[in-house]
């Protein structure tokens, strides 16, 4: 930079640390450092500072216009506006870096403050050789007095105006426009490059990404803030609001990086093609597949996978990952694989509360079973054979009709269970299947913190829901780790999904969703942290199949502990945020599971004994109508039948007992778990 009219003498405006601006004399020029150091008379001392020849220029915008262009004069002039906002000193350093090493925490802390001359201290140099000299300069002062006036006056209309330019860009009434102003400030610095269509697909055994769905017009009309920014192919930051002691505003942003972000601009098909269609042709080559929509309700898991509700209330199951997937099987049916001879079949059923609903069948319960080689059975889940992408499209019309039906709302209810559907292929001659593809509409994730809710039922389901993501994280991370142990037991979710952990060729993918808006910071930061979890990318590069703090060894086993319970154990080693009375509550809420299956198998088999208790009952009364019955038999005969009876009545009475017990001790673990949540609640 020219110094143009910066010489020893020259009479500038400077700002003080505190904010004033008065007058100073050059006392020294540094073109090296871009700097001048000035002096001025205050209190009877002469003192001195050294400022940025920029700051200098800012407030004395006429020492520059001779030398340097008009337009310039002007840029500079704009480039205020923010660091006042912003309190980045002139030479901070505005671009953000997205470093691979700052991917955490590099806290941009902006909040509005003067202008501040970047730490140069005030000092005091009240020699009595520089008497004479500050004397003169006063006096210089005092010449200058009608010169401070006019600048005085000009510099107001300039505030003025900087001041109703910012009015007209934020408003000022809005609580949160110190935030937005800064979001807005932090994304100015940064370079986007979202992810096109011409980037490369990946091929990976674990893939975790992201999705930003679009502010909604509720988030809009409450004025909420868009704290989400997706810059590139894999990052993403969270801005997090925060306040210091003193009220102070500020951001914290959180970076992470994933295989890969879609920002709110994306498509269902872009998604698509990055997350699912790669794992299609996997199930062609006998391997098993998954895909999981992970995220707080409303987050975008449905329409996702569903497809987008384009017309009010309509959904349009075309433009979802499952139809896009199942479309893809035929064509891949129809011309590589050919020569297979495999059929395709779809099931649809959902897990709500640890229990399996068939969703092509009348939403009939359905029992999981395992057997002694390990294998899981949805025993008598249906299976529809499909032979076009229309079928489909059918089969998961009415699976979502009977999923929502007699529910107050869809969400309420899809927010609580997890959806599973299935596109299975099948060797045309043995019927055995070939390759499973297994595409998962999650619950809510915020659904899992509900285990100390004032209602069983609610707090049954989130203890559910917070078991099952805790073991579909393990069961993931540890298909990394071939040979590691998967928690599959400790939920029905991942139970049931067994088969398509297992095996040399299992692939996943996770989408992440998240809403872009403040009031749910909290559920995306926890949502962002999840998937951070299952696979762990690092700031580096992908570090696929990285041992884990936790490799348990295959043979794992907890002595007598149940195998349920052993899988619960392993969660709670691999998850700290899991304390000791949260493992208890899960292996009650097991044990109560259990045991309610218990009562009620026994008491349907009640039921239809009963019926033969009753026609033996009427058989034996019958015959003391004869004249010559013999009573000796008929008393025998009712007291074996009494017998009977009470047994069965009592073991399952004595069944029910143990289940209100376990209500009982889940009830109390629960308000235990409640009362250590209080002090932190939110
Ligand atoms: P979830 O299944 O996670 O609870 P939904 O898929 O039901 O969430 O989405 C909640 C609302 O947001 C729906 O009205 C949906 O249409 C809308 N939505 C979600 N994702 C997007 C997106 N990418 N673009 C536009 N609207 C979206
Ligand atoms: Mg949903």
């Amino acid at each position: 930079m020219d110094m143009a009219g910066l010489k020893v003498g020259v009479n500038v405006d400077i700002q003080r640390t505190d904010g004033r601006i008065h007058s100073a004399v050059i006392s020294g020029v540094n073109p090296e450092m871009r700097s001048v150091t000035v002096e001025w008379f205050e209190k009877g001392e002469t003192k001195g500072k050294e400022i940025e020849v920029e700051a200098i220029f800012a407030l004395n915008p006429d020492l520059q216009t001779p030398v340097q262009p008009v337009r310039e004069s002007q840029s500079s002039k704009s480039s205020r506006i923010p660091n006042a906002q912003s309190g980045d000193g002139p030479k901070a350093g505005r671009k953000a870096p997205l470093s691979a090493k700052s991917r955490r925490s590099f806290a941009a802390n902006a909040q509005p403050s003067v202008v501040a001359q970047n730490g140069q201290s005030e000092k005091s140099t009240a020699s009595a050789a520089s008497k004479d000299a500050a004397a003169r300069r006063k006096s210089n002062c005092v010449k200058e007095v009608d010169k401070i006036r006019l600048k005085r006056e000009e510099r107001r209309a300039q505030q003025i105006a900087i001041k109703e330019e910012r009015g007209s860009e934020y408003d000022l009434n809005d609580p949160n426009w110190e935030f937005i102003a800064m979001i807005n400030e932090y994304r100015t610095s940064l370079e986007f490059r979202p992810l096109t269509s011409s980037d490369p697909i990946v091929n990976h055994t674990i893939c975790v990404c992201v999705r930003k769905r679009p502010m909604n017009k509720k988030e809009l009309t409450k004025k909420d803030v868009d704290v989400i920014t997706v810059p590139n192919k894999e990052n993403v930051i969270v801005h997090e609001p925060k306040l210091k002691v003193d009220l102070t505003k500020y951001l914290e942003n959180q970076n992470f990086r994933f295989d890969y972000s879609f920002d709110e601009n994306s498509t269902n098909e872009m998604v698509y093609r990055y997350t699912a269609k790669p794992l299609v042709e996997c199930i062609f080559d006998g391997g098993m597949a998954t895909c999981f929509a992970y995220g707080q309700t409303g987050s975008g898991k449905t329409h996702t996978m569903g497809g987008d509700f384009s017309v009010k209330g309509q959904q349009d199951c075309s433009k979802g990952i499952y139809c896009l997937a199942a479309r893809d099987v035929f064509k891949l049916l129809h011309t590589k694989y050919k020569k297979q001879e495999l059929t395709v079949g779809a099931s649809f059923f959902e897990i709500y509360s640890g229990k399996v609903f068939d969703l092509l069948n009348k939403k009939q319960k359905l029992r999981v079973l395992e057997d002694h080689k390990q294998q899981v059975q949805v025993v008598g889940l249906k299976e529809e054979p499909i032979t076009n992408p229309d079928d489909v499209l059918r089969l998961i019309q009415h699976g979502n009709n009977v999923r929502t039906s007699g529910t107050t709302s869809a969400n309420q209810h899809s927010s609580r269970s997890h959806a599973v559907f299935q596109i299975i292929l099948r060797r045309r001659n043995t019927n055995k299947i070939h390759g499973k593809f297994s595409l998962i509409d999650l619950a809510g994730n915020e659904r899992g913190a509900d285990t100390s809710s004032a209602d069983r039922q609610t707090r049954m389901e989130g203890a559910e829901i917070n078991k099952s993501l805790l073991a579909l994280k393990e069961c993931i991370r540890a298909l990394s780790r071939k040979g590691a142990h998967q928690p599959f037991r400790a939920s029905k979710l991942t139970q049931v999904l067994r088969d398509s952990f297992i095996g040399d060729n299992s692939r996943t993918c996770m989408i992440s969703m998240i809403s872009p808006g403040m009031s749910c910071c909290e559920h995306t930061l926890n949502t962002l942290r999840y998937a951070d979890r299952v696979k762990e990318l690092g700031p580096g590069g992908p570090v696929e199949g990285k041992p884990s703090e936790v490799a348990l060894p295959n043979n794992y086993n907890l002595g007598a502990m149940s195998p349920q319970n052993s899988d619960l154990q392993m969660l709670k080693t691999s998850n700290e945020e899991v304390t000791d009375e949260m493992l208890t509550f899960h292996e009650v809420v097991n044990h109560m599971q259990e045991i309610e299956e218990e009562v009620i198998d026994d008491h349907k088999s009640i039921i239809e004994i009963t019926q033969k208790w009753l026609a033996e009952d009427k058989k034996l009364y019958k015959a003391t109508d004869e004249v010559d019955y013999d009573v000796e038999a008929y008393a025998r005969q009712l007291d074996n039948l009494l017998a009977r009876k009470i047994q069965t009545l009592t073991a399952l009475r004595e069944k029910v007992s143990s289940f209100r017990q376990d209500c009982q001790e889940e009830e109390n673990l629960s308000k235990n778990l409640k009362s250590r949540r209080q002090p932190n609640a939110k």
